[in-house]
């Protein structure tokens, strides 16, 4: 799969985004109604709005967006002719964004119910996508995921196709971003790195995007915690989550998404925090499969040592991951959040059904082993 989109990043680049619409006579904007409102994002608007003829800005995309919240927005969306979509914003907006600059295309052969159907589109209008956390790296992901409530599920619609033509990654616009989202977020991106390193599928280019990316977190991710307004480690987040999508768009993630998904879905934990209660034992519970990949992963570490065995090297990894989600406040178990033993059973089965993932674990892992991973967190 080929990433090409042309990337703007930096502090003070959010005034360099003319250029794109140059030409353009209709953009429309997709966001929420919290991130619409910083002031970094109005200045954008505002660039926007002085390149173009016709603005129109969506701010209703919800946590969590449904079929039924981009049909909705579809119906608002009447202007014809879109040139180009921006989507500013977390996942769930950069998602929709996505979405939106595939029907944007006006084809009557295309809509929402033909590609939640499956349907391979060929075509979409130009899109700009400036997340707001640094997490999902869905500005990365050929993956836009809707939920659907009437079937109590989610679905991913996957096509390459979606893949934004700009990525603007803009330190400012995380500064305001509460600590315990960027420590969630941040984690969220710590998983998709490690799970696409180690991953059944993984391959020399995804390596190296998790490498590259997992040295950029190491570096910056406790000062990006206690220094919000610290922009050059909130840059360096953005391009972990970035380089963390990448990862998933040419390998894919395994026990701990697997795992964290029936948290999401039946307790509604936020994403990153359940990933955070698993990342650490998942991690162990791999460890002696992968001794070798997670000493290259301990290596980049800021305070390495190197005259450790690879053996050692790798117990010293899953430490240093235990440390890091009690550095940054997270849960560490389950009873944490209100979920009892005796829930487990129907956790390790909702687990072990995500096959896609469950494919991608780097041994053999049965419905025993989730149980004993559930277990040693209760
Ligand atoms: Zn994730």
């Amino acid at each position: 799969m080929n990433i090409n989109s042309t990337i703007i990043s930096g502090a003070g680049a959010a005034n360099e985004l003319q250029y794109i619409f140059q030409g353009m006579k209709r953009t429309l904007v997709i966001t929420d109604s919290n991130v619409v409102r910083l002031s970094p994002v109005q200045k954008i608007v505002e660039q926007i709005q002085s390149c173009v003829q016709e603005c129109l800005i969506i701010d209703t995309v919800p946590p969590e967006p449904s079929h039924q919240n981009v049909a909705e927005i579809l119906k608002q969306t009447s202007i014809n002719g879109v040139d180009i979509v921006v989507g500013i914003g977390g996942g769930s907006v950069l998602d929709v964004a996505k979405l939106m600059s595939l029907l944007c295309v006006n084809d009557p052969n295309v809509s929402l119910d033909t590609l939640l159907a499956g349907q391979k589109p060929t075509t979409k209008v130009k899109s700009l996508l400036i997340p707001t956390t640094a997490g999902t790296g869905s500005e990365a992901t050929p993956n836009a995921i809707l939920a659907i409530p009437e079937k109590e599920t989610k679905v991913g619609i996957i096509s390459p196709v979606m893949l934004p033509d700009y990525v603007a990654l803009l330190p400012e616009l995380t500064v305001t971003m509460p600590s315990h989202i960027l420590a969630s977020t941040g984690i969220d991106a710590l998983c998709h790195l490690i799970e696409c390193f180690t991953s059944n599928v993984a391959n020399p280019v995804s390596d190296n995007y998790a490498l590259i990316g997992m040295k950029k977190l190491f570096a910056s991710i406790e000062t990006a915690f206690d220094e919000p307004s610290n922009l050059e480690a909130k840059l360096n987040m953005l391009w972990a989550s970035y380089y963390g999508g990448a990862a998933i768009a040419h390998a894919g993630t395994h026990l701990v998404h697997a795992m964290s998904y029936p948290l999401g879905g039946k307790y509604h934990i936020p994403h990153g925090v359940a990933n955070a209660i698993l990342l650490a034992p998942c991690m162990r519970f791999i460890r002696e499969c992968v001794v070798d990949k997670f000493a290259q992963v301990y290596d980049l570490l800021p305070n390495a040592e190197s005259n450790l065995t690879n053996e050692d090297k790798s117990i010293a990894l899953v430490n240093y991951f235990d440390d890091l989600v009690c550095k940054l406040k997270l849960p560490t178990k389950l009873s944490e959040l209100n979920i009892y033993p005796d829930e487990i059973p129907s956790l390790t089965k909702a687990a072990f059904d995500v096959h896609r993932l469950i494919k991608n674990v780097p041994m053999q892992i049965d419905a025993a082993g989730i149980n004993q991973i559930y277990s040693n967190i209760a």
